[in-house]
């Protein structure tokens, strides 16, 4: 069997020239004789290997020289409570609830001290971004939280909140190297990268330098301080070294492809054509308020949960995968990353057309 069309949420789709390369390089990485899966992280080949991921990640997203890049691991989850853990001075933050990760990272900063929702999009299933212009943000709050692109729901913030003069910390996950952002509005990105960057298993974290400190909370976890990792260049301990490689040789293909404004405009290509079908649909339709609708994460229904799952199955059938919707959710979800082809997006639409056709 080929490859398929895949439309999973994470791990997701990764282009196919990078998977290439990796297999022609797995036995032998550039006469190492080695694969990089075998190699020292304190070798030399493997020192080029994240110095150049780091060095062109600086490049597409235009990181400044104050902030640094630190490849981590644990998940995005880990940092719902590393991001406390660093931050939280004054034990308070607010936090903008627009989803499921939103709100893990949420609950878990109250552990820590006084996390507080000043907005929500849980009244409709967060199915939009509230409007973030003139929030309630607590004058000591150490930082406004927002989860970016809402991976599940399938909304994007258009604009980032006023923050009122706080620090902003984003978990941009789902939209990571999607399209240009402007580096400096932020105090903390981080992402795992398996949703648009690399393999399961890397974080990478983009944090101003004056927010890296050794004022953390008490029994913070020596691996869970940035500073710990910073100091190291993310060296502290084994990193993970093969996941790194493969997300060094993706920002690679990115910058091949034209840089960030040319994945945008991909992006924007490929998301318009399936929203500009589902607007247009009688059986589907989106489920986002459309100013607020991502460019990666589509979700959308027929309003019948039977033809839903017989939608699933005969798409699985046809070689597009994945497209089931989060379990908390339902319907379907088509996930449409900087990997997904162009082709990828027109044949479902194809197919969408084919099964409303049939199912009238
Ligand atoms: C997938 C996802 C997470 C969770 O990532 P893990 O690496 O599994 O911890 C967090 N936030 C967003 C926005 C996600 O899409």
């Amino acid at each position: 069997m080929g490859r398929v069309y895949n439309f999973s949420a994470g791990p997701a789709v990764l282009p196919e020239e990078v998977l290439k390369e990796a297999a022609d390089e797995m036995l032998d990485y550039k006469g190492t004789g080695m694969s990089v899966m075998e190699m020292s992280h304190r070798s030399k080949a493997f020192d080029d290997i994240i110095k150049d991921a780091e060095k062109d990640i600086r490049d597409l997203m235009g990181i400044p020289d104050n902030y640094k890049v630190l490849f981590l691991q644990g998940g995005a989850s880990q940092q719902f409570s590393a991001v406390p853990m660093n931050l939280m001075k004054n034990k308070k933050a607010a936090y903008i609830v627009t989803g499921q990760w939103a709100k893990k990272a949420y609950q878990e900063a109250q552990r820590y001290g006084d996390a507080v929702a000043v907005a929500s999009s849980a009244d409709k299933t967060f199915s939009y971004i509230p409007d973030c212009s003139d929030l309630d943000i607590p004058e000591d709050a150490d930082y406004v939280y927002i989860c970016e692109n809402n991976t599940i729901y399938g909304t994007k913030y258009k604009e980032l909140p006023n923050t009122k003069g706080h620090t902003l910390v984003a978990d941009v996950s789902s939209c990571f190297l999607s399209e240009p952002i402007d580096v400096t509005k932020y105090g903390v990105i981080y992402g795992g990268v398996q949703k648009n960057v690399g393999p399961a298993g890397v974080v990478i974290a983009i944090i101003r330098e004056d927010l890296i400190t050794d004022d953390v909370l008490e029994g913070t976890p020596t691996m869970l301080k940035w500073k710990t990792q910073a100091d190291a260049d993310s060296l502290y301990n084994t990193p993970p070294c093969y996941g790194i490689y493969i997300c060094g040789k993706v920002f690679k293909w990115i910058k091949k492809m034209g840089g960030l404004e040319a994945m945008k405009a991909h992006n924007e290509k490929k998301a318009k054509i399936l929203y500009d079908f589902l607007d247009e649909s009688k059986l589907f339709k989106g489920t986002v308020e459309p100013k607020d609708r991502s460019l990666m994460n589509v979700p959308f229904v027929t309003g019948d949960a039977e033809l839903d799952k017989k939608f699933v199955a005969e798409a699985k059938a046809a070689g597009f995968e994945n497209l089931k919707g989060h379990r908390t959710v339902g319907g379907m979800r088509a996930s449409i990353y900087n990997a997904m082809p162009i082709e990828g997006v027109e044949k479902l639409v194809e197919f969408m057309k084919r099964f409303e056709a049939e199912n009238a």
